[in-house]
């Protein structure tokens, strides 16, 4: 099924204790200069789970204030051993381990996922990036470069400098790691503004960051709404905003760079997956990775395979089988570690997501399974399947972001490529996965095509667009091959 394991699942924390609500700049906790605060809100049963403190613009320039003095020449971050940030990333990796149950426990209260995925694979995937990136820190090195003439020239892969991070809700510890493991590997020092929805698990992150030994300034944690990442974009002592949301704001972000300082740019927004099934495939499995490339944490996933194309000679069995898996599928509390399925982030993704099953309805697509919320409390929608789905329907070109499976014909590979490709995201694709779905792994870089953002994360690749190379050129008296 799901490509992590609960054999060994310890009980979850049901009700773990919220330590740390407020802004995190250089290594204190702040209230916010406005005075504001905001409520995050427990999905299962939307009620308030704590009040945050809001930052701000003027919360997001003392960040940035105090990463800059942790960035300045001299300071201990500049002067610390490469290797040095390793031993500090895999500090904080083993740290969020040994918090393994609790930070699994706040993040499904938080965010709604089933523990069994956010102990299972949310924590353990985020240690790993970590210490993937822990082992980059002294091996992203420059060349000496054969240069004509009596010069010597090198180069050096330097920090780009001011980091602003702004993470979604979708998978927030996990998100998190991707931005801070190749940021602070290369030397860089970060505000990260978590969603809105889900600030919880970075705050407690910002807390075993202090622990395990980074310097002040050099993670900030800013959490608040959009207005906060926005001035984050609009900064003119910023260098950077990587950002993972919807295409909506990365084009703001793309704008706010251009019309303040150029700052570099990365964006990982969203998407509409093809999934092809070709008849000669083992269904029962097909079936089964079609099904968890969809509704994988509730089809919340900018990758999900939100459209399954299928050949014509088993497309009927497909679609029984799948609707059948959908029907099976186990929804309810999230701390319930049988339970598969858990609430979608807020009302209002659940409102979008019913209004679109609506439209594939009124658009004449077939539904199967599902279709409607599930119970009274809380944001849980049915997982659901449509069959008969047509290429223009909004069901097929539009991301739900939800429990919705499309499942579309095809006859003839040539007529397939085209209608997959017809989308304003991939597939002239980031990844392509052949006999899997949803691999995701540190070492291998993850990132879109057109509209679903540019730069890649992850991998050797991802630490591109956290350094700038500078090339030294030096006058010799004499060279030597
Ligand atoms: P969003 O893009 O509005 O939010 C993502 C992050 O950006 C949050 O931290 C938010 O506070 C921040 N933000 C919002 N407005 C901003 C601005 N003007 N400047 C800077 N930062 C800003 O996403 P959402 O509203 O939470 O979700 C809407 C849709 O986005 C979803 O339905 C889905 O399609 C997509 N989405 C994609 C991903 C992904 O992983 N690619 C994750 C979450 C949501």
């Amino acid at each position: 099924k799901a490509t992590f394991s609960t054999a060994a699942l310890p009980a979850p924390n049901t009700n773990p204790e919220i330590l740390y609500t407020g802004i995190f700049i250089d290594n204190e906790w702040h209230k916010s200069s406005s005075g504001k605060t905001f409520k995050t809100l427990n999905p299962t049963t939307g009620e308030a789970i704590a009040e945050i403190q809001e930052g701000d613009k003027a919360d997001i320039d003392s960040a940035v204030k105090a990463a800059k003095q942790a960035f300045r020449l001299g300071s201990p971050w500049r002067r610390i051993d490469a290797s040095g940030r390793g031993v500090l990333l895999n500090r904080l990796a083993d740290l969020m381990e040994r918090d393994r149950v609790y930070l699994a426990s706040l993040e499904t209260l938080d965010n709604g996922k089933p523990y069994a995925a956010s102990y299972g694979f949310d924590v353990p995937a985020s240690a790993q990036v970590l210490r993937y990136y822990a082992g980059w820190a002294d091996k992203n090195h420059g060349k000496t470069i054969p240069i004509d003439g009596q010069f010597l020239s090198f180069t050096r892969h330097e920090p780009v400098g001011v980091c602003g991070q702004i993470i979604p809700w979708n998978f927030p510890i996990l998100m998190a790691a991707w931005k801070l493991g190749p940021a602070l590997a290369t030397g860089n020092v970060v505000i990260l503004k978590p969603a809105e929805q889900t600030p919880l698990t970075a705050l407690y992150i910002a807390h075993l960051a202090k622990e395990a030994g980074f310097p002040p300034g050099v993670i900030n944690i800013v959490p608040g709404y959009g207005q906060a990442g926005a001035a984050l974009v609009q900064h003119n002592e910023v260098d950077k905003v990587a950002f993972t949301g919807s295409t909506e704001v990365g084009k703001l972000i793309q704008q706010g760079a251009g019309l303040s300082n150029l700052k570099r740019v990365t964006l990982e927004l969203g998407g509409k997956s093809p999934n092809i099934i070709f008849s000669d495939s083992d269904l029962d499995y097909a079936v089964e990775q079609a099904h968890f490339g969809l509704f994988f944490n509730m089809g919340q996933c900018c990758c999900a395979g939100s459209r399954t194309f299928v050949e014509d000679n088993i497309y009927d069995e497909f679609v029984e089988r799948s609707a059948a898996r959908a029907k099976n599928r186990k929804v309810g509390n999230p701390f319930d570690t049988s339970v598969e399925h858990g609430p979608q982030i807020d009302d209002e993704q659940m409102g979008k997501i019913l209004g679109l099953i609506d439209t594939g309805k009124k658009q004449g697509a077939k539904l199967v399974a599902g279709g409607s919320r599930h119970g009274d409390k809380g944001y849980f929608v049915q997982p659901t399947v449509f069959a008969d789905v047509q290429d223009n329907m909004a069901i097929a070109s539009q991301e739900i972001f939800g429990p919705v499976q499309q499942i579309l014909r095809f006859k003839k590979l040539d007529e397939l490529i085209e209608r997959a490709n017809k989308t304003d995201y991939g597939i002239r694709a980031g990844t392509v996965w052949v006999n899997c779905y949803n691999v995701l792994a540190p070492q291998v870089p993850f990132g879109g095509f057109k509209l679903s953002g540019h730069g890649r994360e992850l991998g050797e690749y991802g630490m591109q667009a956290y350094t700038e190379v500078k090339s030294v050129i030096m006058k010799i008296p004499q060279k030597n091959s």
